[in-house]
């Protein structure tokens, strides 16, 4: 790999990027919580789950439109239909979206309803699909490749600032080792190891790390003192009953004891849940 300074390379121990996203700072002392349903499964699911979540103070809703499913027979997802629904949600309730997309025709339908794009897991080394969105002036979550080093991921993220794309954040949600006590193992080195590397606002995503609901909270509280500059959780009104990652994902009341138990913590790392 190139030696020369790679533009997501910090310049020096200060170097961080930081962007706003409505009314929040990505990367500086607000610390950004998304939560939502891992897929959008109809309207009436995401709206009555965005009002829930505003309540409970998450910052940006989540919910999948394209789904990325390792058997082609599973639910794929709303698609188009999906990304009408949250930006319904969003506008009624005020809270910004984010969703994935898996290909550049998907492109247009998510910059028409969503505040920031995700690149999931399976999509990190798409490396044409970073060039397109390298393309565009608007965020991109990209979450680290399950089978992606942090060398690896630090050059998937190259691709979009090349492009001119600097509002990048990183997530790291999980590295696929020879543990299968969890569905994922969660890389809380990865945290310490890219901020001291790179300026880019580093997230965690906890649920698809464990896929365990239960393990979620204690998760996320490693990340907090590790650093990260906020998290990505899966929340879903029924965890039962819902068409994805149900296992991993929280119940309301259980999102709502978590804001509850994260806020000393979020304090004691220096960082703000308030608008
Ligand atoms: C998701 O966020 O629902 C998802 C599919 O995540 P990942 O790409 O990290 O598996
Ligand atoms: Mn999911």
């Amino acid at each position: 790999m190139q030696k020369t300074p790679l533009l997501v390379e910090k310049k020096n121990s200060l170097h961080k990027s930081t962007f706003v996203v409505r009314d929040r700072i990505v990367g500086a002392r607000d610390f950004t919580l998304i939560a939502g349903p891992c897929s959008v499964e109809s309207k009436a699911q995401i709206l009555e789950m965005a009002a829930a979540l505003k309540e409970m103070g998450a910052h940006w809703l989540r919910g999948g439109a394209f789904k990325p499913r390792t058997s082609p027979y599973s639910f794929q997802g709303l698609k188009s239909k999906g990304l009408e629904y949250l930006k319904e949600a969003s506008e009624r309730y005020g809270l910004p979206v984010i969703s994935e997309i898996m290909s550049e025709t998907q492109i247009p339908a998510a910059l028409e309803c969503c505040d920031v794009l995700q690149v999931g897991s399976r999509n990190c080394q798409n490396f044409r699909l970073l060039e397109a969105l390298s393309e565009l002036r608007k965020p991109i979550f990209l979450k680290r490749g399950f089978g992606v080093t942090v060398a690896e991921y630090l050059h998937s993220a190259e691709y979009l600032l090349k492009g001119g794309n600097e509002q990048v954040i990183l997530c790291e949600r999980g590295i696929r080792t020879f543990e299968t006590s969890t569905r994922f193992t969660f890389d809380v080195n990865s945290l310490i190891v890219l901020q001291e590397k790179s300026h880019l606002p580093v997230f965690a995503d906890p649920s698809h790390a464990t896929g365990v609901a239960r393990y979620v909270p204690r998760v996320a509280k490693a990340a907090i003192a590790a650093g990260a500059d906020g998290l990505m959780l899966e929340v879903h009104h029924s965890p039962d009953k819902a068409l994805s990652d149900g296992n991993q994902s929280l119940s309301f009341k259980e999102f709502s004891a978590f804001m509850d138990e994260i806020r000393p913590f979020i304090s004691a790392a220096g960082r703000s849940l308030e608008p």
